[in-house]
């Protein structure tokens, strides 16, 4: 579909607009992150053991660094990337071209964050010493650790589940195993925030009773456009298939990755899946997105008993993650279209494999914010549109089962089912912060028909 067509339908936040979060983050926030990678490069350079040739280019590139920093400081406009050696780089810069003239904080706010973190891959793939160097690995790692506590408990409460699931299946409690379903779609989705005191966290006994429902509900207040009936009831039409392949892109590394994985193997052990695909971005991306060599130190984490000393359920669930991996019912793939500015509008005709791919899939699930504002385009939809209206070309008609899970952290929200309910939450979390504060969220499912 053209774009100019796409153009018409929406129009995209930019960051220079008046109130928006896409201008907050690229004043206060964007600058910061150049700052991070720049401090990080030089902790890492400033090691005893690092080779003399590594130091020296390290200097180059902190400078190259504060050039962008700066640059968005003083909001210059955005030129086009000087070529790295990658083949994506004519694409941003026809893309670039298409916009026309725009500046850090006059940009559409999509293309311009991507931008930002392809010129710092730019950087480090012009160098000698740093093309694989993770810039935010320290950053990820930190947090990772602090949210010990969670991850502790998230491992009790797996092996709860998994038991739970196992008696639900054996004596056909459909109900039960629906809201064993819902509970484990929550862990993914709030995972984000890593604070789980939203949940329900209930025993089989409570499921079936009415105040366990109740409790559920209440879980599922804040989720402002909820479909997980129609997912389950999509889940229970087609589960005679034959291949079922779950597909996740993933969004961030540490806690959120780790109730990822959870969600993967629940899905293969409570026979909801044949098979899950997790797809991780090529290059650093966001700051925490989930890249290749997050997914080894995913189970080095785990593993280590100085992170993570409550080692009781750990020791239960890791081996059982592992051995998804290891027989290949969990796999990992990434595809560079994750990491380019595009919105999934253009996947039919920008990465035309990886979408026919999606097709093919029983459900892709989208996690985290930074793909469902690509999924809508990054739009100022009215917050009544329809998710599968907002989908473009990848919702009707498309093929591609979709399901979003997103704490709402920006400015595009659809799928609210009725003007009063947007009323209500206006009232409710004054100037947008339902958009935006990370406590509101959506379950939204599109069946591509
Ligand atoms: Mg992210």
């Amino acid at each position: 579909m053209p774009s100019a067509t796409m153009n018409a339908q929406v129009r995209a936040v930019w960051t220079s607009e008046e109130g928006s979060m896409a201008k907050q983050t690229a004043e206060t926030r964007w600058a910061k992150i150049i700052q991070g990678t720049i401090d990080d490069i030089g902790e890492t350079a400033a090691a005893d053991d690092v080779d003399g040739q590594k130091r020296a280019e390290s200097i180059a590139i902190q400078i190259a660094l504060k050039a962008i920093k700066k640059r968005i400081e003083q909001n210059k406009p955005l030129t086009p990337l000087p070529d790295d050696g990658k083949l994506d780089i004519q694409d941003w810069n026809k893309q670039l071209a298409a916009i026309g003239e725009c500046s850090w904080i006059n940009c559409p706010w999509l293309f311009g964050e991507c931008y930002m973190y392809r010129s710092i891959q730019r950087i480090l793939n012009s160098s000698k010493h740093w093309q694989n160097y993770d810039v935010f690995k320290r950053q990820k790692d930190s947090t990772f650790v602090k949210s010990r506590a969670a991850v502790e408990e998230l491992a009790s409460r797996y092996m709860q589940i998994v038991a739970d699931t196992r008696l639900a299946q054996n004596e056909s409690k459909e109900d039960a195993k629906k809201l064993l379903f819902i509970e484990m779609t929550e862990i993914a989705l709030w995972g984000n925030a890593t604070d789980l005191s939203l949940l329900a966290n209930l025993t089989l006994e409570d499921l079936q009773k009415l105040q366990g429902r109740e409790a559920i509900k209440k879980s599922q207040r804040n989720i402002v456009d909820n479909d997980i009936d129609d997912v389950w009831a999509y889940l229970q039409r087609t589960a005679g298939q034959a291949s079922r392949q779950i597909d996740i892109v993933l969004d961030n590394a540490g806690f959120e990755f780790f109730t990822d994985v959870l969600y993967a193997a629940y899905l293969l052990e409570a026979g909801i899946s044949t098979s899950v695909r997790l797809h991780t971005k090529e290059f650093p991306w966001f700051v925490s997105d989930v890249i290749p060599s997050d997914v080894e130190s995913l189970f080095e984490h785990l593993d280590s008993s100085e992170c993570f000393p409550g080692r009781e359920y750990l020791d239960q669930v890791i081996p059982r993650l592992r051995k998804f991996f290891q027989s290949g019912a969990i796999t990992t793939t990434s595809d560079p279209f994750w990491t380019t500015p595009f919105s999934f509008h253009e996947m039919p005709s920008e990465a035309p494999a990886l979408f026919k791919e999606l097709q093919h899939s029983y459900l892709v699930i989208f996690k985290g914010d930074l793909n469902y504002r690509k999924l809508t385009r990054d739009g100022m939809w009215p917050h009544i549109t329809t998710y599968e209206k907002a989908l473009g070309p990848l919702g009707k008609e498309s093929d591609v089962k979709i399901l979003a899970l997103r704490t709402n952290k920006s400015d595009v929200c659809v799928g609210v089912p009725t003007q009063s309910k947007v009323d209500a939450l206006n009232e409710e979390a004054p100037g947008g912060a339902w958009i935006r504060n990370g406590k509101y969220a959506v379950v939204s499912f599109n069946e591509g028909r």
